[in-house]
């Protein structure tokens, strides 16, 4: 038989780079099967987010912060939801993964931690957030990465991928079946570790799970490959019902469905100037309002979980961008070309371009013009500076994008992969978006899929040895 590793780890992304380096520092020899031709993964596209409380930097601003807070502002954000000693092993050690960031040299921004407002807002700042995004994460976890590589302890498979886990007679895992090129081989292992993400770019696990068409920006690689495969072992299963949608996105037009974007919606960032009609016609909530997890709540209950943007001339003229400040050829060849962008120099012009009631468009346009001339809106609205009034008409659609799966297979506390009896598969574990996003709940709670990612990548990588009984006396 070819060698047996003591660690063979799927997916060099946000888990398995601390899982490796830990793993190879406490002597295991370890090996890593990266489906893409560079290591970091989801990194490479994430904003980089991070949380934690306890920290070097909370310290030198003087931040009264610990875990419990963490852990209490957590559930109130997701509203008691998800999987709680889950959510408190992380709480607990996320604090000691940012001290471990920026021990090996990584940085966020200077006024960070900070509040941010890209997801419901932590009560305490605790939120850290590199300037050039997760990129500089990468940055920060290559050198060590690439040390246990030279020292050998760590060998690393580029362009190869895992398409299922191998076991033995007892059916626990024994390594896995990789596919490199035309070239299928087995790779044997005494612990297998899947940290090869979710399935945020599979349109097939979309439907499959979600009845939902596949609407985001992620990693191409994220195919659910690992779910996928534990599932084939008779793994649970679990989260999947806790999804809700980031509010919201358009798509690029210059690379159609491929890349989504984030427009800015978030009233703390830039108040709305303009009303968000369904694809019915009407409003359904006051675009200003503050809180995002009421944004995304509102926005699932919408119909195809999409609404228009609808503005006017003089918003347009006044207001600042909502798309980025793009140039503007490319917002010309968007309204031009593109489906979602939508232009008529009268109501009913924009209605036929937008596939809107006519009648309902300009009833809805109406009375929040009524409402925005004695500043009494429907829906509470507050900020409303200009009518809706003058044409040429706008319309962006924007839709319900994900960034994540939210589904996942079960682990124990110890990252074993789970069956639904609650029986471990033995020698298989898996840590990262793998364990679904969902785990943290029915709502977007700031840094908690990167810090646990790296936080149980790092804890499995430092215990896996003896966490495996199996290995308890060969790790001594
Ligand atoms: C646009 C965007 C913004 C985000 N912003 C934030 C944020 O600010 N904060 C936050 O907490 N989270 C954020 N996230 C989510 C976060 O980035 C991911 O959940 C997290 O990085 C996933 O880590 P992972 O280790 O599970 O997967 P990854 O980091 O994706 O690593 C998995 C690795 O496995 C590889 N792989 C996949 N299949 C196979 C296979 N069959 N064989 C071998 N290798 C395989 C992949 O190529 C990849 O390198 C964001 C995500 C996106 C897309």
């Amino acid at each position: 038989m070819s060698k047996v590793w003591d660690v063979v780890i799927v997916g060099a992304g946000t888990a398995g780079l601390p899982c490796a380096i830990f793993a190879a520092k406490r002597g295991a020899k370890v090996i890593v099967i990266e489906a893409a031709d560079k290591i970091g993964g989801s990194l490479w596209y994430a904003s980089g987010q991070i949380s934690g409380t306890k920290t070097k930097l909370q310290a030198k601003r003087g931040i009264d912060d610990n875990p419990d807070k963490h852990f209490a502002d957590i559930v109130r954000i997701n509203h008691g939801t998800g999987d709680h000693p889950f959510m408190r092993i992380f709480a607990e050690n996320a604090g000691a993964t940012v001290d471990w960031l920026y021990d090996i040299g990584w940085r966020p921004q200077d006024e960070h931690p900070a509040i941010t407002y890209g997801h419901e807002i932590y009560t305490t700042p605790r939120t850290y957030w590199a300037k050039d995004g997760a990129i500089s994460i990468v940055n920060a976890l290559a050198p060590l990465f690439d040390a246990e590589v030279k020292k050998g302890n760590i060998t690393l498979r580029l362009s190869t991928r895992m398409s299922e886990v191998i076991t033995d007679d007892r059916g626990a895992a024994a390594g896995v079946r990789v596919i490199a090129g035309e070239k299928s081989d087995d790779i044997h292992g005494r612990n297998v570790v899947l940290t090869c993400g979710g399935y945020a770019a599979s349109a097939e696990l979309w439907g499959k799970f979600h009845n939902r068409p596949l609407r985001g920006y992620f990693w191409p690689h994220a195919q659910g490959d690992g779910v996928k495969a534990a599932m084939a072992l008779g793994a649970e299963f679990k989260w999947a019902d806790n999804f809700i949608p980031t509010f919201a996105g358009t798509s690029d037009p210059d690379t159609g469905d491929k890349k989504w974007i984030n427009t800015i919606c978030t009233p703390q960032l830039r108040q709305p100037w303009e009303i968000y009609v369904n694809m019915n016609g009407a409003r359904f909530m006051a675009e200003d309002n503050s809180s995002v997890d009421m944004r995304e709540r509102a926005l699932m209950q919408q119909p195809d979980m999409a609404f228009w943007s609808i503005y006017d001339e003089a918003i347009r003229e006044k207001a600042p961008p909502l798309l980025f400040a793009w140039p503007k050829d490319k917002q010309d060849r968007a309204f031009a070309s593109h489906p979602d962008y939508r232009m008529g120099a009268s109501l009913d012009e924009l209605a036929a371009a937008t596939g809107l009631s006519a009648a309902a468009l300009k009833h809805t346009i109406e009375r929040y013009n009524l409402g925005q001339a004695v500043k009494s809106d429907a829906f509470g609205r507050q900020f409303m500076p200009l009518p809706v009034s003058k044409g040429p008409f706008y319309a962006v659609k924007h839709y319900a994008i994900s960034v994540v799966s939210f589904g996942g297979v079960n682990t124990d506390m110890k990252c074993r992969v789970l069956r639904a009896n609650g029986q471990a598969i033995p020698n298989l574990y898996a840590a990262g978006e793998m364990v679904g996003f969902g785990r943290f709940g029915n709502a977007y709670v700031s840094g908690t899929s990167i810090g646990p990612a790296i936080t149980f990548g790092r804890l499995l990588g430092e215990q896996i040895l003896t966490w495996n009984t199996n290995q308890a006396q060969a790790a001594e």
